[in-house]
């Protein structure tokens, strides 16, 4: 076999090694045997240099005029969807979901990028009548700097230019610090990035441990915006770091999505969803469907043809097209995912099928477990309440939409939610007052469209929205013009009172 491949940092549109002189093995997920690639086990000193390249890199970059700077994006995008099927095919060897989903990851970074060089010809602001005469008032929104993202490894692409698109959009420069999971799919972007003529300095990737990285991409005072997409955990620690001088953040965060499965529902439809939200990406998406909340009337002929679905998924690696079900990340989290199953048994759900990691032939080589699926869940327990972030699907019944809603938002998190049912009625109750950022009506729970808003409430954000034209806002700020051509001095509030 031949060498992996050893992949650098890209700094000031160079490819550097890190100064730490230390690499680390990056291997698939689906076959332990098999190295992705060999990737830089970066330092704080790699992330200053990094800092300062989008530092000085921003002086020239904000004055780019943006439809130019959306010029480069069309470029981007367009050899992004050149080089899809090698890039999602990459992506599915460092992250394990199937090649139907890393190729959906990809469009998802296209659509993105299609969709911010599309905002260098508007960026629109406002132009609003002032209180005195002969005065002309306006709103423009003005870049911030330097840019410090730090990403997970579910969407090992899609995440990544959420946040790289807008920020560049807008006049801003960037670094980020990918998963220590997935650095190949931000590499490869940071390589179309360059081959499409994006200036130095304004697109930096540094890859290492969240540990090691974290407090110096935070820290740094030239760093303006912070943005976050990860666990709950860090994200509350990374929003006290950024507290102290005023950087602005963003973060998304974990999720409990639930879908809520009414009497007169199409129990056809509803299975279908349940099926792909809660086992699609091996149930590792934010928007997962980990909770049912379903009418009791229906919940025996549902949950039996929901299980019998279950039970006939393809688990194993995704590079192979009839796959449907990959690996989770690492043993880590394989290992997260049995102990709460482990719990979900103990607390007295029954169990309704899988329950076990998949063992024997190539299953050895990976960290395949089953998909599961308990019944008899109630508000009290574990599996109920936290996020597991695996192939983990708990059913609890209601007996009514007002129970339904109720048990909805008995959550921390409020990322996604839907409902199934074919009373218009319903669905606008439950649109109302279920308390999520997203929400879907006969759609399961995943399924994000790049040109609305992203994110969610209590405990999943902390009021930001990513994606569509929201994103500008946290990649920009507002700056109110007053120009007076009267000629002579007009006090607001005093002289037109
Ligand atoms: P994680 O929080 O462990 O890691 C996320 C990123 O933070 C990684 O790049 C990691 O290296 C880095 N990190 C780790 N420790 C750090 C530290 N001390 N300081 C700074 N950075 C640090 O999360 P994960 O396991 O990669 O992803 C799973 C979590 O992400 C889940 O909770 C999931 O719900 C959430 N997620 C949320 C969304 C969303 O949009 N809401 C999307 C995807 C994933």
């Amino acid at each position: 076999m031949s060498d992996p491949k050893v992949f650098k940092n890209f700094i000031n549109g160079q490819w550097v090694e890190s100064k730490s002189g230390e690499t680390y093995e990056n291997r698939n997920p689906a076959n332990k045997d098999e190295v992705v690639g060999v990737f830089q086990k970066s330092n704080a000193d790699d992330v200053k240099d990094a800092i300062e390249a989008a530092k000085s890199a921003y002086e020239k970059w904000r004055l780019v005029p943006a439809p130019k700077r959306g010029e480069i994006l069309y470029r981007i995008a367009s050899r992004l969807t050149r080089q899809k099927e090698e890039l999602s095919r990459d992506m599915t060897r460092e992250m394990g979901k199937i090649l139907d989903e890393t190729r959906g990851d990809t469009q998802e970074a296209i659509d993105m990028t299609y969709y911010m060089a599309g905002e260098g010809r508007r960026l629109f602001g406002q132009t609003t009548p002032s209180e005195l005469p002969n005065k002309f008032n306006m709103t423009v929104r003005q870049p911030l700097g330097v840019c410090s993202f730090i990403t997970p490894w579910n969407f090992p692409m899609a995440i990544p230019s959420w946040k790289t698109m807008p920020a560049l959009i807008c006049g801003n420069t960037v670094v980020i610090k990918p998963a220590t999971e997935t650095p190949l799919s931000v590499v490869n972007l940071a390589r179309v990035c360059e081959e499409e003529g994006l200036p130095p300095g304004v697109f930096n990737v540094v890859t290492g441990a969240g540990s090691a990285l974290g407090d110096p991409m935070i820290n740094n005072p030239a760093v303006r915006v912070v943005s976050f997409t990860g666990s709950t955990e860090i994200g509350r620690k990374i929003s006290e770091a950024c507290a102290t001088d005023f950087k602005h953040c963003c973060l998304e965060m974990g999720g409990k999505n639930v879908q809520i499965v009414m009497d007169d529902a199409r129990l056809d439809l509803a299975v279908d969803g349940a099926l792909w939200g809660a086992f699609g990406t091996t149930g590792q998406r934010c928007t997962a469907t980990s909770r049912i909340v379903c009418h009791k009337d229906v919940i025996k002929e549902f949950t039996e043809r929901l299980v019998e679905r279950a039970k006939s998924l393809k688990v194993g690696n995704g590079l192979d097209e009839s796959v449907q079900m990959g690996p989770c990340i690492n043993e880590g989290q394989l290992q997260t995912v049995l102990s709460y199953i482990e719990i979900g048994k103990k607390e007295g759900a029954k169990l309704m099928t899988g329950g076990e990691r998949l063992t024997g032939g190539d299953y050895d080589k990976g960290y395949f477990v089953q998909p599961t699926i308990f019944g008899e869940v109630n508000q009290s327990m574990r599996i109920w309440r936290e996020e597991i972030f695996g192939p983990v699907l708990g059913i609890a019944v209601c007996n009514s939409l007002d129970e339904a809603i109720e048990m909805a938002n008995d959550t921390s998190y409020g990322l996604s939610a839907s409902i199934y049912t074919q009373d218009i009625n319903n669905a606008y109750r439950a649109m109302r007052d279920v308390y999520t950022g997203i929400f879907y009506v006969n759609a399961p729970t995943i399924g994000a469209e790049t040109h609305l808003p992203f994110g969610g409430t209590k405990e999943t954000g902390n009021g930001h929205r990513e994606a569509a034209m929201a994103a500008l806002d946290v990649f920009s700020e507002w700056k109110s013009v007053y120009v007076d051509f009267s000629g002579s001095l007009q006090r607001a509030q005093i002289d037109n009172a």
